[in-house]
């Protein structure tokens, strides 16, 4: 995946969007709360700096999505189609979550972790070398130590 840019945009195509670095991390999401937002079994979600999102074309609303920790979960849409495109959780502007199905080659990325596993739907198989976690894993064990450092400086700590 390195050296590609990864593009993606809405349905209807009026926005259009490029990540200007890799991913920070990738989380395939089991939540039900996700299951309920995406009307599926799990969404995809690549964290990366606010600011290495580019909106390329296209006006981005904004609603409020329900969120599990009772933090602030803001969605970002096309204004047009109301296509979701990456969502703030948690009250952490700095950095987003980008959702995968919006890429133009979605097939390019592979989950770090599949987490909220609990409730999984028991017909999704995770494959065996790829990570699982019940609900949640330790930040610091799983990442990368140049993404940490990346996170630590997107939230400015
Ligand atoms: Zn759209
Ligand atoms: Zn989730």
């Amino acid at each position: 995946m390195d050296g590609i840019a990864l593009t993606g945009g809405c349905a209807c195509g009026a926005v259009r969007y490029r990540l200007a670095r890799e991913p920070m991390f990738t989380h395939c999401c089991h939540c039900t709360q996700c299951q309920q937002l995406s009307g599926s079994a799990f969404a995809i979600n690549i964290i990366i700096e606010n600011d290495s999102i580019e909106v390329l074309s296209g006006d981005i609303i904004t609603t409020d999505g329900p969120s599990e920790s009772g933090r602030p979960h803001i969605i970002h849409r096309c204004a047009s189609c109301q296509t979701a495109v990456w969502s703030d959780y948690g009250g952490r502007p700095n950095y987003r979550f980008v959702r995968v199905g919006t890429l133009d080659r979605p097939h390019a990325i592979k989950p770090d972790a599949h987490i909220f596993v609990r409730s999984k739907v028991p017909w999704v198989i995770i494959p065996p070398d790829q990570k699982a976690f019940d609900i949640f894993y330790v930040l610091e064990e799983e990442w990368p130590a140049d993404k940490l450092e990346r996170r630590r400086r997107a939230i400015g700590g």
